[in-house]
Order: C-alpha cells, then sequence, then structure tokens
C-alpha cells in the first residue's frame, strides 16, 4: 500500500478523522462525538485511540498528521492558544507533544479554516490557479488567503479572518468585539434569524408553509426555496446579505487581484439568487481591476474541505515554512 497521511477535524460536535494518501483519495474515515465536557485530556486521549483504531484497520502508520481546530494556535509549538467554542477554551494545550509521541508520527495543528483552505489549494481549485480568496460562511464566517501557490497565515496564524471585515460602522455587536462584521450579518445564524422574524411577523407565507411553522427548520436554503416560491421579504433580504458579501469580497478582489474567489459552507447553498446578486454587484463596485475575470467558484471539496485540507496540512504542501 501506498504512503498514507492522516488528518484530524476537531469540530464542536464531531471529530473526523481520515487517512488519505497524497493524492487526497480517502483510504479510510471514521468520526467521534468531541463532547469536550470531558476537557481536552480526555479528548485528546479518544483522539489518540481513535487514530490508533484507524492504524490498526489500515495495517499502516500514517507518515504524519495535520489537524484543523476552531480557534487559534501556535504553529511552531502545535499548542492551541484559544478554541472558544469548546468547554474550557483550550488555552496552551500542548496538542503536538501529547499526541505526536503516542501515535508515532509528526502532529501539525493549524485554525480549521486556514486548512479548509489549503485542502482547497492541493487538492481543489488550487490546482489550476495560484493565487485565491476563500471565504467558508457557515455558522460564523472564516476565510484564508493564498498567494502565489503559499497560504498567507502571517505572524500568528491569524491571517485571512475574512468574516470580521467591517461591513456596516455601526452595525451589530460581534463576538470579536467590533461591530458590524460580515459575520454578524450574512453568518447562517446570522440569516436564519432574519427569515425567523420575518415569519412571526407574517411577511413570509411561503417560508411559514415550507418549514410547517417550525422556527428551527428556517436556514438560509428554506429561506432560498421561499423567496423562489414568491416571498417578496425573502428575496430582499437575501439581496442584502448578497450586497454585504459583495462588499467583502470587492475589498480583498482590490487589495490582492487574486485569481479566483472561492465559496464554501452551508450559506453558499443558496445558490443563484445569491451568487448572481453578488457578481452584479462587483461588477458595480469594483473598477481597478478587470472584475468579470475573477470567477466567483464553489468550493470543489465541499465538506471534504477539512479533511483532505488535514492531509494537506500533514504533508506540509502550501505552506509558506514548508
Ligand atoms: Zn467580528
Amino acid at each position: 500500500m501506498s504512503e498514507l497521511y492522516a488528518s484530524i477535524d476537531l469540530g464542536g460536535t464531531n471529530i473526523k478523522c481520515v487517512f488519505a494518501d497524497a493524492e487526497g483519495t480517502v483510504a479510510a474515515s471514521d468520526a467521534i462525538p468531541t463532547a469536550s465536557h470531558e476537557g481536552p485530556d480526555g479528548v485528546l486521549f479518544r483522539i489518540g485511540s481513535l487514530v490508533e483504531r484507524m492504524i490498526e484497520r489500515a495495517g499502516i502508520r500514517p507518515r504524519a498528521l495535520g489537524m484543523g481546530v476552531p480557534g487559534l494556535v501556535d504553529l511552531k509549538r502545535g499548542v492551541t492558544r484559544f478554541l472558544p467554542n469548546l468547554a474550557t477554551q483550550w488555552r496552551d494545550v500542548p496538542v503536538r507533544d501529547i499526541l505526536s509521541p503516542r501515535l508515532g508520527c509528526p502532529v501539525y495543528l493549524l485554525n480549521d479554516v486556514r486548512t479548509a483552505t489549503l485542502g482547497e489549494l492541493v487538492f481543489g481549485h488550487g490546482r489550476r490557479v495560484t493565487s485565491f480568496v476563500f471565504f467558508a460562511i457557515g455558522t460564523g464566517i472564516g476565510g484564508g488567503i493564498v498567494i502565489d501557490g503559499k497560504l498567507r497565515l502571517g505572524p500568528l496564524g491569524a491571517a485571512g479572518e475574512l468574516g470580521h471585515q467591517t461591513v456596516i460602522p455601526d452595525g451589530p455587536v460581534c463576538g470579536c468585539g467590533s461591530r458590524g462584521c460580515m459575520e454578524t450579518l450574512i453568518s447562517g445564524p446570522a440569516l436564519s434569524g432574519v427569515g425567523v422574524r420575518l415569519v412571526r411577523s407574517g411577511l413570509a407565507p411561503k417560508l411559514h408553509d415550507i418549514v410547517g411553522g417550525d422556527l428551527n427548520l428556517v436556514t438560509p436554503e428554506t429561506m432560498a426555496a421561499a423567496a423562489n416560491k414568491g416571498d417578496g421579504k425573502v428575496r430582499e433580504e437575501i439581496l442584502r446579505a448578497a450586497e454585504y458579501l459583495a462588499i467583502g469580497i470587492g475589498n480583498m478582489i482590490t487589495a490582492l487581484h487574486p485569481d479566483m474567489v472561492v465559496l464554501g459552507g452551508g450559506v453558499v447553498q443558496m445558490g443563484d439568487l445569491l451568487l448572481n446578486r453578488v457578481r452584479e454587484s462587483l461588477r458595480e463596485r469594483v473598477h481597478m481591476v478587470p472584475v468579470d475575470d475573477v470567477p466567483i467558484e464553489l468550493s470543489l471539496l465541499a465538506d471534504q474541505a477539512g479533511a483532505l485540507g488535514g492531509i494537506a496540512l500533514a504533508m506540509k504542501r502550501g505552506l509558506i515554512e514548508d
């Protein structure tokens, strides 16, 4: 069997582990619940057991393991700095030094969206273009910037937090401490909140029907379906969201003139209603570069971006320091 690499995608709900070869062909995958209330020691112990089980099944030890985590890390030391969505927040947990001796291979840590950007670089659109900007629009909005075939990390690995661009100067308060960040306006929960308000005020009859009156089912996707069935107010809000997204994308195009903008995450499943307006708005806003020559594309890896990003990280492909 060819050489394999391993990836761990540490999420708030689940931990996914994938073994794949250098072409990104997945040989094995498995998942366990995160159960972050157990704290870092408990979670890391179970991650070690998960990888050991997979080593046993695959009959081969991975050459290295890349791990995407939801927050900030110390890249050089393989230590988590702050994972805000996990219990105890994982301040200064020496993940590399705990896992690497147990698994008998090098372990590398990186923020999860930067990891997904690496996946797109090595196994997705990055096979065709050398500079692109990645927006992951889901529960939050993360991002990553690839310039000339390298992921831009910055000295702290924090470069590319594209969801925290100011879009409305005095907009809603953001978790980061600022106001009117893109994340406060067009993340999945932000959009769903708008949809729920419209249903409650009787302004979204189609959306009400689609979700059968269950407000928990109001999502960007059901909102797009309602807009396409004739809910005018829902449609207006989606077009407004497209404007905010276009402001953020336009800023990046003006700053970097990338070959491409790549979009991932659940919100972009809203489809053409959102994306056509984004393209229109970019034409109105961006005049310093020929914006029609910068394609706006959906991620080629979709929900595999995190897993394959971890493989790219394990291979140390596309990193500035490789
Ligand atoms: Zn923010």
